[in-house]
């Protein structure tokens, strides 16, 4: 029988703390202050106080998260963005619905995080900000981008969607959270991250009292007393119904991180000596909170292995199988085919496994059982 095996188990989380998130849920009903409710305003400090930050500002979703940072940091229709080439849409997309100029930039081929190697030559006069994004839980090299950032008088815009609670380690010692460590860090709530609430939502991360006033102005219609606007906004909120949910979830996010961790070493002990298979390479200055737990796949058919994995019962993802240079909407912001060389062979070759806070031994085994035969089955 084949067994059905998630991707990300909700239910199963779901299951643990639903006395909790059913109470505090039916207390915002209860109350009818559905929007801007006491709980959104509670969430905001304690993820603030997690996150040893000054300000969080809730917002709609991730994707506004990013298109507010940059009307919060005023940046300008022309201004250029440096960003990775391999990420999610979303990233480019807030950045080129501003009019602003998305800088493609190829990764790592070892941490999938942007090259900084890359950085110097498409610099000009016309960039201003960076986004560094944290891709699939573990933190771009932060240090040279601050040092970079600094250098050419650049704003730093982190999104860490999926990487909320990995923290990085400096040269000096000095660890901060992911999303603390730029001018605004930006993250969803979208419910399979690691910190996921019950529907849409999002946040932004911030260390300076000014910036955080404008990033609310930004998601509030830009007004400073009600009737009252200063600059052109959006509106763009977190239900109260979402912050309570995330204010249970935020009390297990170091022990949701970690049961990923475990799920990762299983993985990682599995595979590390298979020559088909390339387990996820540690940035050595960041923790890795997996929201992903993905594979390069090595002289055989990336494709043909996620067809036999599904044949077997087991769920796999690409993250992202068009590299954004490649995209109907964005290929007028890149150079085609042959531009961003390691962007290109990691959509090929990369694959993710399932992995979820839920996972139990058995069906791991199944899943690596599963993963070994098939690469046997095409080599
Ligand atoms: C999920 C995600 C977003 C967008 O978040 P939404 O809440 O879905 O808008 C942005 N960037 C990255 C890297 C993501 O993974």
């Amino acid at each position: 029988m084949i067994p059905s095996i998630p991707m990300v188990d909700l239910k199963g989380q779901y299951q643990k703390i639903k006395p909790e998130v059913d109470a505090a849920i039916q207390q915002v009903i209860d109350t009818t202050a559905f929007i801007n409710g006491q709980p959104v305003k509670d969430f905001a400090v304690e993820l603030a106080n997690y996150l040893n930050v000054s300000k969080v500002v809730p917002c709609g979703n991730g994707t506004d998260a990013l298109q507010l940072a940059f009307m919060a940091l005023g940046l300008q229709p022309e201004d250029e963005v440096l960003v990775p080439s391999h990420t999610y849409v979303a990233t480019a997309e807030a950045i080129a619905l501003l009019r602003l100029k998305p800088i493609f930039v190829d990764v790592d081929p070892a941490t999938f995080t942007i090259d900084v190697s890359q950085l110097e030559k498409l610099v000009g006069p016309k960039t201003k900000a960076i986004v560094p994004v944290h891709l699939y839980g573990q933190c771009a090299d932060m240090e040279s981008i601050l040092a970079f950032a600094k250098k050419h008088g650049l704003k730093v815009i982190e999104d860490t969607a999926q990487a909320i609670g990995a923290d990085y380690t400096f040269s000096d010692g000095t660890v901060k959270k992911a999303g603390t460590i730029g001018d605004i860090g930006c993250t969803s709530f979208f419910p399979s991250k690691n910190l996921g609430c019950f529907g849409d939502g999002g946040a932004m991360i911030v260390n300076d009292e000014d910036l955080a006033e404008a990033c609310r102005l930004a998601a509030n219609h830009g007004q400073t007393i009600k009737y009252h606007h200063d600059v052109i906004g959006c509106n763009s909120r977190l239900d109260t119904i979402q912050a309570a949910v995330l204010r249970v979830k935020l009390k297990h996010l170091d022990e949701y991180n970690a049961a990923r961790q475990q799920v990762a070493k299983r993985y990682d002990e599995a595979f590390k000596d298979n020559g088909y298979l390339k387990v996820p390479v540690r940035e050595p200055k960041s923790t890795h909170v997996f929201h992903q737990y993905t594979l390069c796949v090595e002289g055989i058919d990336r494709d043909a292995l996620k067809e036999k994995l599904a044949e077997k019962g087991v769920p796999s993802m690409v993250y992202y199988p068009v590299p954004l240079h490649f995209q109907k909407a964005y290929a007028q912001h890149g150079n085609g085919k042959g531009s961003m060389p390691v962007t290109e062979k990691l959509s090929e070759v990369v694959i993710s496994l399932p992995i979820h806070t839920e996972m139990e031994a058995d069906q791991q085994e199944y899943i690596i059982e599963s993963v070994l035969k098939s690469v046997l089955e095409l080599s």
